[in-house]
């Protein structure tokens, strides 16, 4: 496998042109990880160099994995003045999953006595499992409201503070959806489901700052060590899957009929400068201020719980990223300031320091970047660099990444021993599903810790503080 790529340095891959490529692959891993990615990823990598419109290079981040039609961990941008594409399976089927990590004003040693009841209170608070529904119900056309207003449509309603609106990429609202794109069967699934944690790899994670690496970062982002911090992961439940499913056939047609050559069923596409390219766009704008709303409602239920637990507790946004998303970004390439759809599955925007759309607060250092690893291992807080964004359109990885399929995972571990082995470590676990716990389970996960050095070897991140769990909250 390793025969097909050349080296450029410790943590560089490149996959070179041929046959119908368009642009070359590009890998960015230390030569462990590589050798340990799954083949498919090789495959899909080149499978996407071969789209229309595809500029510079198909992009694979350290934690890659296989996905449906782009690999998990991938990135791509395309040029729609090239007869650039839009793919669903470059978005992936949970449109805008991201995290969101909370600051708590809280040290570990006031958290650790009251561990066990934060936990038990968050698992009575937050809903969670498959299918789990929370106390707002929304009509479809009330949804339509959320589709367009994401997290400041929760804000209006109470959920959350304004000031946390500033440290959600897009200001907690993407504009250009619409929700005549999206389908009266997507909005009825998601009747319930606002403010709802959702299942398996979805988590709502109680950590502490085990170490800082980067002091001005860390102070920028309001992070010293011993801090305890609340992270949230979720995405934009039933709705997003649902567009997702409704827009597959469709843009399959599409690909047919503008003559898009596809290798991989989900990597069916459509122009972005087409009515059905356009239509998709819309729809998923529509599933990100979805997801950005039920991240702000559970923020919201998470500072009830904490403030009413704590006295002193003062719970603030530290950031709010998507992993799973097509954006509309400029970019240098060739010399020239495009404007590109950059399509990141499965991996974090990262930008370097200056830009304009970061908050105030961090725009001197950059982009904080939250990075899960796994409920018994550390996870990280990064920043994004300039290098990333002449790189990787400004991109970095979103976890460490499945090493075993779920199926293998449910076969190899016991839940009840997962959270015993856990418990034993200091970490508690509450959880709705045992099978969602086996299929989680931390050794079913590539070393954060490695994955890590090879985003920040290569250049695209830096580390700025470690996290090691204290609780986590599994759908
Ligand atoms: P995904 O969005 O691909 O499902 O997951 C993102 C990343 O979250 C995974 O690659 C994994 O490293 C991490 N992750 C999964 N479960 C947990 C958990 O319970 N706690 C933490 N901290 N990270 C997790
Ligand atoms: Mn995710
Ligand atoms: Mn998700």
């Amino acid at each position: 496998e390793l025969k097909k790529l050349v080296k450029i340095n410790d943590y560089e891959w490149e996959i070179p042109r041929q046959g119908e490529m368009r642009v070359p692959g590009k890998i960015f891993a230390s030569q462990r990880l590589l050798e340990e990615m799954d083949e498919k990823v090789y495959e899909q990598v080149t499978n996407v160099a071969t789209l229309p419109g595809i500029v510079r290079a198909s992009i694979a981040m350290p934690d890659a994995h296989w996905g449906y039609g782009f690999p998990i961990g991938g990135v791509a941008a395309f040029d729609p003045e090239e007869g650039g594409i839009i793919s669903v399976g470059g978005v992936g089927y949970d449109i805008s999953c991201g995290v969101r990590t909370l600051r708590t004003g809280l040290k570990r040693e006031e958290v650790l006595p009251q561990i066990e009841r934060l936990m038990d209170e968050l698992y009575e608070t937050v809903p969670a499992g498959v299918g789990s529904e929370g106390e707002i119900r929304l009509s479809p056309k009330q949804l339509d409201e959320v589709l367009v207003g994401g997290a400041r449509w929760a804000v209006e309603r109470g959920y959350g503070e304004p000031e946390d609106l500033e440290y959600i990429e897009e200001r907690g609202c993407m504009p250009g959806g619409d929700p005549d794109c999206v389908s009266l069967e997507a909005k009825k699934r998601q009747h319930r489901q606002v403010g709802t944690l959702g299942s398996g790899n979805h988590y709502l994670e109680v950590q502490y700052v085990a170490e800082i690496y980067d002091r001005r970062a860390a102070e920028a982002f309001g992070l010293e060590e011993d801090d305890v911090v609340i992270t949230i992961h979720c995405g934009s439940r039933a709705l997003g899957h649902q567009i997702a499913t409704d827009y597959l056939p469709v843009l399959a047609k599409a690909a047919r009929k503008y003559g898009i050559p596809i290798r991989e069923k989900e990597l069916v596409c459509a122009p972005i400068n087409s009515p059905e390219g356009e239509r998709y766009f819309k729809a998923m704008v529509c599933g990100v201020n979805c997801a950005l709303a039920n991240r702000q409602v559970i923020t919201h239920l998470v500072r009830e719980v904490v403030t009413a637990l704590f006295k002193e507790a003062r719970v603030s946004l530290l950031y709010d990223i998507s992993h799973n998303t097509c954006k509309v970004e400029w970019h240098e390439v060739e010399g020239r300031k495009r404007r590109l759809f950059v399509h990141r599955k499965g991996a974090t925007r990262a930008w370097g320091p200056g830009r304009p759309e970061l908050p105030e607060r961090y725009r001197a250092v950059g982009q904080p970047v939250i990075i899960g690893g796994s409920m018994g291992t550390a996870s990280y807080i990064l920043v994004g660099t300039e290098e990333g964004e002449r790189k990787a359109f400004g991109s970095a990885c979103h976890g460490a990444g499945r090493s075993m399929s779920r199926h293998q995972a449910l076969k190899s571990f016991r839940a009840e021993h997962i959270i015993e082995t856990l418990r034993k470590r200091g970490i508690v676990v509450r959880a709705r599903s045992k099978r969602g716990v086996a299929e989680e389970a931390p050794e079913a996960y590539k070393d954060v810790d490695r994955v890590i050095e090879a985003a920040c070897g290569a250049g695209l991140t830096r580390k700025v503080a470690r996290l090691l769990p204290l609780g986590c909250l599994k759908g």
